[in-house]
């Protein structure tokens, strides 16, 4: 009967809660903690609010959420009001399901100036993460300059250019909604260090920007390498460089009242230059040359008029004190799931911030049937410590004053977002702590 903790309640803690079920069935206890009163992380946070058809997954980790051996504690945020060491004392196993959510650092002079974002940042203002719900990003004109060459990238450049009709359906919330349909940016520019072969978006997210009512994705032809050389690529990246080939018919292409997404290729940031006000006001990028696959600086240094600056490069975990963490990964230390002696980390946390929500399926089931095997050999060992389990996790918590939240609390907040939602969408997300938790009773 292993006690199990899982940190983190998106897609890879659901995940590995989903693949512990079924190893142990009903004979494991297994607690999903998160730091915030509500669950699933980055479906809820990170997965664009106009895709509500990838959110719908949250509904299988609901029915794993509902069965009688799990439980969600949510407002906890272990390292902070509980140690690693004290939740290792009361589970058998702790499963790190914390992702990626932070931001790479852009690292170049200037890149603390205002309206200059990464995108966990921008992409939690316009989900009402309760962290970003203050950002007040300012859309009022000039140029926004997305950078990297990501699905990222895409997503924050489709919620720019999107008219308030075109979020009919969605949960983007409200702040943000106005913010950008009051917005009146006249381009936007999205800047990878290196080309057209080498994007890391995906066909269908490209062929999103093809149908914006007030955007035109526009490729300059000069930037593409032959058609013949695309044979060479991948059958998913050639579809993407298809893509990209479609959007050389809008080169040079100019409507009124029309937002053009223009696509540079081959430009590394290099410098963003702050104005008397610090806030962005351009910049600077080094033009690269392609050799196999890496970008090479030329020394060849442009200047890309900028009011906004959203640097959508990746992310990195954030570090728990006492795990062991691999600095230049952005991540825990892990072997294959494994830190140390019954603590273990999944998804993000342990692979680093790539693939799709269904990729963290397999990575929770690896990660669990090694915890099984770890655990059984333990037992067989003699070596397996007697935990408090559950009753030890209440006794911390009790101890330490904290208000948990649990799956019942939880639905009812989800109730009231639904109550408040607009007419055209699913719900209306508080995005203050506080207010989440009043909204529970
Ligand atoms: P990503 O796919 O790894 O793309 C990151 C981009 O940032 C790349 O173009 C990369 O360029 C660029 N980059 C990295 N460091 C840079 C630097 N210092 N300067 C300039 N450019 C830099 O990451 P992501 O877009 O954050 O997405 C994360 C994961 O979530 C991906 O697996 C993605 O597919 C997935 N996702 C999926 C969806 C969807 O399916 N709808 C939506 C969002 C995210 P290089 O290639 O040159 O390194």
């Amino acid at each position: 009967m292993p006690d199990i903790a899982i940190v983190g309640s998106g897609p890879a803690g659901y995940y590995a809660a989903e693949a512990a079920q079924k190893i142990w069935g009903d004979a494991a206890r297994i607690d999903i903690i998160d730091r915030l009163p509500v669950p699933y992380g980055l479906i809820r946070s990170g997965v664009a609010p106009d895709h509500q058809s990838i959110k719908a997954v949250a509904r299988r980790y609901e029915a794993t959420a509902l069965s009688g051996n799990v439980r969600f504690c949510g407002h906890v945020d272990i390292g902070r009001d509980i140690a690693i060491g004290d939740l290792a004392q009361c589970y058998d196993a702790v499963v790190l399901a914390t992702g990626a959510p932070g931001d790479r650092p852009l690292a170049i002079p200037g890149d603390q100036a205002g309206n200059v974002f990464g995108s966990a940042a921008f992409v939690g203002w316009y989900n009402g993460h309760p962290d970003f719900a203050a950002l007040d990003p300012d859309l009022s004109g000039g140029t926004a300059v997305v950078i990297g060459m990501g699905n990222v990238a895409l997503d924050v450049a489709r919620i720019l250019a999107k008219t308030r009709a075109e979020f009919a359906g969605s949960d983007i919330v409200a702040h943000a909604l106005d913010r950008i349909d009051a917005g009146r940016l006249d381009r936007i520019v999205i800047l990878g260090r290196r080309g057209p072969h080498q994007i890391m978006m995906t066909p269908k997210e490209l062929g999103e920007l093809a149908h914006l009512t007030r955007a035109i994705p526009r490729v300059d032809p000069a930037d593409l390498p032959p058609a013949d050389d695309d044979a060479m690529l991948e059958p998913g990246q050639r579809k993407s460089v298809v893509q990209l080939r479609a959007f050389t018919e809008n080169h040079g292409r100019n409507e009124p009242g029309r937002i053009p997404i223009d696509f540079v290729f081959c430009a590394a940031p290099h410098a963003i230059e702050p104005g008397p006000d610090g806030k962005v006001t351009a910049m600077e990028v080094e033009e690269t040359r392609i050799d196999q696959g890496r970008p090479i600086g030329t020394g060849v240094i442009r200047r890309i008029p900028a009011s906004l600056v959203i640097s959508c490069i990746g992310y990195r975990t954030t570090p728990i004190p006492d795990v062991p963490f691999d600095d230049r990964a952005g991540r825990f230390a892990n072997v294959d799931g494994f830190i140390s002696p019954g603590l273990y980390c999944v998804g993000w946390a342990r692979r680093g911030p790539s693939g799709t929500i269904g990729t963290n399926r397999p990575d929770g089931y690896a990660v669990v049937e090694r915890i099984a095997a770890d655990l059984s050999d333990a037992a067989a060992r003699g070596a397996l410590p007697a935990r408090s389990g559950r009753a030890g996790f209440d006794a911390l918590a009790r101890a330490r004053g904290l208000d948990v939240i649990g799956f019942d609390d939880w639905k009812r907040i989800e109730s009231a977002e639904t109550d408040r939602a607009r007419a055209d969408a699913p719900r209306e997300k508080f995005v203050v702590i506080g207010d989440m938790i009043a909204a529970r009773s």
